[in-house]
């Protein structure tokens, strides 16, 4: 994105440098299905200031899948994947000294069975065999999505919770951070969070587990339980529409230093492309919306909001090499 400074006595072309963002949670195989050129994702998102997004595997198709795109597009970019290249400022001003084009955010990716796809678990063992040969990549971060999902159906509870049980003692076993989907309804309703309550019940099976309730709908109340136990809390473009009131006050009251943004691309674009194809570099908007939000709440200033969020981001990305592997745990 460029605008004429005209301060000087010539027009010179300045290039604008958007603050930097993570999606933390996209999949480009759907939004290429959707229509969207892989091409168009990638300049699009670098011009929006995305500097790396996390590529998240529904099944083992996906996960091959992932392998293979964060292969090809991290060597584009001469193999720079680690977390702390992704903000690596003298690599930033080299480029903008060069004009050099960006060469696209950094990828990294999980793999793992999202609870809409549990119907069916004769996947499940081979999918977790591909973690497991995964674990050392460097650009793979994290075991999901799992989760549970009562709102799509509630033929295959029983199969979800086994497969959410499998990922976490999976989780521990390798050190993995977890990305966890769970849906109860459409809206937040208090009466109906019955997935929240599975999950934790679960979860303390595997004392130690953590990881990212991802495209987070509930209030900051069904959060703490995780936030307590070290888990990160990721916005969709949900937290940008107008009805979306309780959600944005449980991104007001939650501790910054547990919050991420994300697409969930090709879903729930945010304002203003609500209703569109979302693709990663739209996770701008939603970054926006809550550095907005919090400022006018909590006082904060909107770019430590977007700074901090990023860090955020960054420590999630790292996570793994943290976590202790709990074996027998
Ligand atoms: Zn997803």
């Amino acid at each position: 994105m460029l605008f004429v400074d005209r301060t000087g006595s010539q027009a010179v072309l300045v290039p604008i440098v958007q603050a930097p963002v993570i999606d933390t949670h996209c999949h480009i195989d759907l939004v290429i299905e959707a229509g969207i050129s892989e091409e168009t994702a990638v300049s699009e998102a670098g011009a929006a200031g995305v500097e790396a997004w996390i590529q998240i595997a529904t099944g083992l198709k996906s996960a091959r899948f992932n392998a293979d795109f964060a292969d090809r597009r991290n060597a584009a970019r001469g193999n720079k994947i680690p977390a702390q290249a992704a903000g690596d400022e003298a690599d930033r001003s080299a480029s903008r000294a060069t004009g050099a084009s960006n060469p696209g955010p950094a990828v990294y990716w999980t793999a793992g069975m999202h609870p809409e796809a549990a119907d069916d678990l004769s996947e499940l063992d081979e999918l977790l065999q591909f973690v497991r040969d995964s674990r050392e990549r460097d650009d793979f971060v994290a075991i999901g999505e799992t989760g549970l999902d009562y709102f799509h159906t509630k033929e295959f509870v029983e199969n979800q919770k086994l497969s959410l049980d499998r990922h976490f003692a999976l989780a521990k076993e390798l050190g993995l951070p977890v990305v966890l989907h769970l849906r109860d309804d459409r809206v937040y309703d208090p009466a109906n969070i019955q997935t929240v309550h599975d999950a934790l019940e679960i979860l303390d099976r595997h004392p130690g587990v953590v990881g990212v309730l991802h495209c987070y709908t509930y209030t900051e109340a069904e959060a703490q339980a995780f936030v307590d136990r070290g888990w990160f809390v990721s916005y969709s473009g949900i937290l940008t529409f107008k009805n979306a009131k309780t959600i944005q006050q449980g991104a007001i009251r939650l501790p910054l230093e547990c919050l991420m943004v994300e697409t969930d691309a090709p879903f729930l674009a945010p304002l203003p492309h609500r209703g569109k194809t979302n693709q990663p570099g739209y996770v701008r908007h939603t970054l926006e919306f809550l550095a907005r939000l919090r400022a006018e709440h909590c006082g904060e200033d909107p770019d430590t909001v977007k700074s901090t969020v990023l860090a955020n981001s960054k420590r999630f990305i790292e996570q793994k090499h943290l976590l202790k592997r709990g074996a027998g745990g």
